[in-house]
């Protein structure tokens, strides 16, 4: 860890310019003019026929100066003299025509090779800071955000999001009254992870509790870092918590801190050590202030998976907020929130746009409405109406047809159905976790919902029948589309394998199968749960073989008859829920568990 504070020289820059430096130096010497020696000139004065023209500068203050000769052949020669009177008599005794110029101490160009390297040190200095430090040079390696803003807006300005408005009101409240936490003793995360898909209000969210507690906001992106030398993220880091100590109570805020975060170790590209720096950097400041100083760090990430666990730790980013695509009516309230300051007509209804629009984020919603408004304008009229809303929803819809596709009714209800047959079996089996959450809002990686179970027990080791159970939670999504829709769809693909994987797993890992017993057949000892090929297993006989299919199979079977069986005795929470889903298209396990009743 470099201890360095303030100033940093840029050695690099420094090394890279007299480089560049002696390499012009070099060029220009030897193309245009040869520095020689006193006695080089003598020569070439004693063969005046070579000589095209001769220059002398003398000097105003004394009697040295220099001389310029050009000979026949285009070379130019050029040597001090100690006396240019002296000189300039041999000259005229040779009879070799020659011009004098006085020269007042200063030229130009004597210094020229020392501004053109004062001018690219500071252009490299420019293009290695990203253009802010150009010129001040003690100003490098201040960090971007050292110009913390005061934000207005407050949670009114974010829609929808009770529940994480909820979750970060003590932030707000801590940062408006640290000293009262501190006196109570009580303790308030360091920092808070925001994580979700783009587009959905987290650096807003970040800006609100700044803005309800009135503290400075301090923002960087961990992309800025990406592109900087060794040391300079580090240094940036480092600068950015200084003045946020200073600037206390405050929020520092990093955007992308995937960027930085990602798990060490992995992933392609140079800027390794750069990354790490940043990154250890950022964990030596999280780690070196107290919470009594009133600093919140917030940061945002869309991809929570690949960050690097360390920055998870306790007394880091131990609290986590997720900010999901908004539901149904949080989009509603979006819509509304957005349209406040735009004329509708009197036929725009928000709530009917708001059921047309599931997947879209808060950030797609409010591109919905200023394309609304874009075509109002070009249409000339005064008022948005539906038309514009329509044209807008084609251009938004297709446009963005991968990231926010829309949902039709036939597979909005087929997803109902689906999510919820599992949510059934994880409520009513013990051994896989109540429900936490049904949603049919279609997430970022291309699932058209999920089921989201909230395992109340924290056991090592799996039982036999907790796999049986895992495996009857996975079946119910299919199984539900069987008895509801005459037909069965390819959404289970991901359930099938997993029940599949379970099941291989069961037999050849974990000795559960009577018949074959406590045999490992799982032969390069790999995690059959992480996709196992049986294919690839030569070593036992093909009765072996057979038999492991057929035990696979067994209890494939035997848990999907129990799983149906247990969906059918409960087929009126099947449509009481999928109603429902389809009305609010998230429900919480509160509420799925109370259709039970
Ligand atoms: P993220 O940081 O998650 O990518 P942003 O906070 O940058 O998303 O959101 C982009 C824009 O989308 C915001 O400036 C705001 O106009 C709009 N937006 C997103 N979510 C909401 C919300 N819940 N309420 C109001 N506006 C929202
Ligand atoms: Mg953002
Ligand atoms: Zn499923």
């Amino acid at each position: 860890m470099n201890d360095q504070r303030g100033f940093r020289f840029p050695w690099f820059a420094l090394i890279l310019v007299v480089l560049l430096y002696g390499f012009m130096a070099f060029t220009m010497r030897g193309s245009s003019e040869e520095a020689i020696t006193a006695q080089g000139i003598e020569q070439l004065v004693e063969s005046p026929e070579k000589i095209d023209s001769v220059l002398v500068i003398a000097s105003e203050a004394n009697a040295t100066g220099s001389v310029h000769i050009k000979t026949g052949n285009g070379i130019s020669y050029t040597a001090s003299l100690a006396d240019t009177g002296a000189f300039t008599e041999k000259l005229d005794s040779k009879n070799i025509d020659y011009s004098v110029r006085v020269s007042s101490g200063f030229r130009l160009g004597d210094y020229m090779p020392y501004i053109v390297m004062l001018i690219m040190f500071m252009v490299i200095l420019r293009v290695m800071t990203g253009g802010k430090a150009g010129g001040q040079m003690m100003n490098f390696g201040k960090s971007r955000a050292r110009l913390a803003i005061r934000t207005e807006l407050t949670m009114n300005d974010v829609a929808g999001m009770a529940e994480e408005k909820g979750e970060l009101q003590e932030i707000v409240e801590f940062l408006r009254n640290p000293k009262s936490f501190v006196e109570m003793g009580a303790r308030i995360p360091k920092g808070v992870i925001l994580v979700g898909p783009p587009g959905t209000g987290k650096t807003l969210l970040a800006k609100a509790v700044a803005g309800e507690a009135g503290v400075p906001f301090f923002s960087i992106s961990g992309s800025d870092f990406v592109e900087m030398y060794v040391g300079v993220g580090a240094a940036r880091v480092r600068d950015m918590f200084e003045e946020a100590k200073k600037n206390a109570p405050c929020i520092i805020f990093i955007d992308e801190i995937d960027a930085v975060a990602r798990r060490r170790g992995t992933g392609l590209g140079g800027s390794h050590d750069e990354r790490e720096q940043t990154l250890n950097q950022m964990l030596v400041e999280m780690d070196g202030f107290s919470q009594s100083q009133g600093i919140i760090v917030m940061a945002a990430t869309n991809r929570v998976d690949i960050l690097d666990p360390a920055i998870m730790r306790p007394g880091r980013f131990d609290r986590k907020v997720v900010v999901s695509k908004p539901d149904v009516a949080a989009r509603e309230s979006i819509l509304k929130l957005h349209s406040k300051n735009k004329h509708l007509a009197g036929d725009v209804d928000l709530k009917r746009v708001a059921q047309t629009t599931a997947g879209y984020t808060g950030a797609d919603l409010e591109n919905l409405l200023n394309e609304a408004a874009i075509s109002a304008v070009m249409e000339k009229k005064a008022q948005i109406d539906q038309t514009d809303i329509n044209d807008a929803f084609i251009k938004t819809g297709i446009g963005k047809e991968k990231r926010s596709k829309v949902i039709s009714e036939r597979d909005k209800k087929i997803t109902a159905y689906h999510e919820t047959g599992h949510a059934i079996l994880f409520h009513l089996l013990e051994d896989v976790g109540p429900v936490h959450i049904i949603s049919i809002i279609p997430t970022g990686e291309g699932a058209a919902g999920y089921t989201m179970p909230l395992p109340d027990k924290d056991d090592t080791f799996i039982t036999k029948q907790q796999l049986k159970h895992m495996m009857m939670a996975a079946m119910g999504g299919r199984i539900a589309e069987e008895l509801i829709c005459e037909d069965v769809t390819t959404g289970a693909s991901q359930d099938i394998k997993q029940v599949t994987n379970i099941a291989r797993s069961m037999v050849m890992q974990y000795g559960m199968s009577d018949k074959i017993g406590m045999i490992n057949c799982n032969e390069e000892g790999d995690d059959v749960f992480l996709g196992y090929d049986i294919a690839h297993n030569k070593s036992y006989s093909d009765e072996m073989l057979s038999l492991i299919d057929s035990e696979v199979r067994a209890l494939v079977d035997e848990c999907y008859r129990a799983a149906k069986e247990m969906i059918i005795a409960h087929k009126e929470v099947l449509e009481k829920s999928c109603a429902l889903l389809l009305e609010k298209e998230k429900i919480t396990g509160e509420e799925f568990a109370a259709l039970f009743n």
